[in-house]
């Protein structure tokens, strides 16, 4: 990260990504190494971390909250599934909510999340909300790990433009110690360890610490008392802003399409096969062949098939796929050793029961039947 001085006499200093990004980054990496399954972004803003967080992959659960719904809504779109999403769901499920509520609150559904973020918040609470963010967030939401950043009053007189604080509604700005302090008698009281880290280097020979001042809180204990605490506050005292359930294949519609799509394109690579190898074999005895080209056109990643048996090796009869006039009968089975098909079904059964009645079958459902007719036009599928 570069650190820039702007003047010889009266060095002021900007960073290089911006700070905001810095700090934004430095969750992801935290993230990346902890994989939380559920997370929460306190003091969320416009959502610009939970958009990023949104692509970690271990994340089934992304939080924020924000006392204004306002800013919570100017971007909140962003969070909404892409077209994408609904083509090629992901094999992990995602729900993403924000709440419009207080840090000073205490709402069940803030109970058992593994990391929490107050990224530039408590600065902007007054003294005695400042207190009940810790009862709240320390006390009672108490997640795995919280990570705590807030500006770092000592650098400041090398920040361009700032003259008390670094924004109007900073209720404070604490030097090094005062943090410190802070967080670790806080620590002691909820029974978290805390480290202290920080981002924006001074420039040489500038002992002030980093610009943005960081504290890492890791729970002692391991503790199960959500059911015990959601029993006590059953009152929901924040409101839902946005939600939403991101299509995955842990849910069995989506799965069912995957499997049906997969299974279509697959029987279709193999009656493609077949009929290439059936053309080749006539024109080796019939020489001149009027045909010049294949009915079924083999599509780009075809060659990735070639690594599986040939669909022509006589070892298995019941593997076999056949012609029968204008119909390629292809085995469920054979569509079954493949990867793919294998991975999304689990078992065989389960394959059978997703394209019955959704895929063109054999009358005792053993094999999946493909139209060289209208295989071209897709409507084998229906
Ligand atoms: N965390 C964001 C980021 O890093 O980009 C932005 C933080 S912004 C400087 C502080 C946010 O805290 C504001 O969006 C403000 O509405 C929110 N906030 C202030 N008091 C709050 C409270 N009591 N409970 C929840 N959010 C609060």
């Amino acid at each position: 990260m570069d650190v820039m001085l702007q003047k010889e006499e009266c060095p002021k200093v900007t960073f290089t990504p911006p700070l905001y990004k810095q700090r934004y980054q430095f969750i992801k990496q935290l993230v990346s190494k902890h994989k939380p399954k559920k997370v929460a972004d306190l003091g969320c803003a416009d959502c610009m971390l939970l958009w990023m967080l949104k692509f970690c992959n271990c994340i089934e659960v992304l939080v924020g909250l924000d006392i204004s719904e306002d800013v919570l809504k100017e971007k909140m779109h962003k969070l909404s599934p892409l077209p994408g999403d609904y083509l090629q769901p992901s094999e992990r499920s995602l729900t993403i909510i924000l709440y419009q509520g207080s840090v000073a609150l205490k709402d069940p559904c803030m109970l058992g999340f593994d990391m929490i973020t107050c990224i530039e918040l408590i600065e902007h609470l007054e003294a005695n909300v400042l207190e009940k963010f810790q009862e709240v967030v320390f006390g009672f939401m108490s997640p795995t790990m919280i990570i705590i950043s807030t500006p770092n009053s000592e650098f400041n007189p090398l920040l361009p433009t700032v003259t008390l604080f670094r924004h109007p509604d900073h209720k404070f700005e604490w030097n090094r110690s005062q943090f410190q302090n802070w967080a670790q008698e806080t620590a002691a009281r909820y029974n978290y360890t805390v480290e202290f880290t920080g981002l924006g280097i001074p420039p040489p020979g500038k002992d002030v610490g980093f610009c943005t001042q960081i504290g890492v809180f890791v729970r002692k204990c391991i503790k199960h008392v959500e059911a015990t605490r959601s029993e006590k506050y059953q009152d929901h005292v924040y409101k839902i802003v946005f939600k939403a359930v991101y299509p995955s294949l842990k849910e069995e519609k989506y799965l069912q399409n995957a499997v049906v799509n997969e299974v279509v394109w697959t029987a279709q690579i193999i009656a493609s096969e077949l009929l290439d190898h059936r053309k080749s074999e006539y024109k080796k005895h019939c020489g001149d062949c009027v045909e010049t080209e294949s009915r079924f056109k083999p599509r780009n990643s075809f060659l990735k098939y070639l690594e599986y048996p040939s669909i022509l090796e006589p070892n298995n009869k019941n593997m076999e796929p056949f012609i029968n006039g204008n119909t390629v009968s292809i085995p469920l089975a054979k569509i079954f050793s493949f990867p793919k098909v294998k991975q999304l079904c689990g078992n065989f059964e389960t394959l059978s029961k997703f394209i019955t009645g959704k895929i063109a079958l054999s009358s005792d459902g053993s094999a999946v039947l493909i139209d060289t007719e209208y295989e071209n036009e897709g409507h084998n599928y229906y």
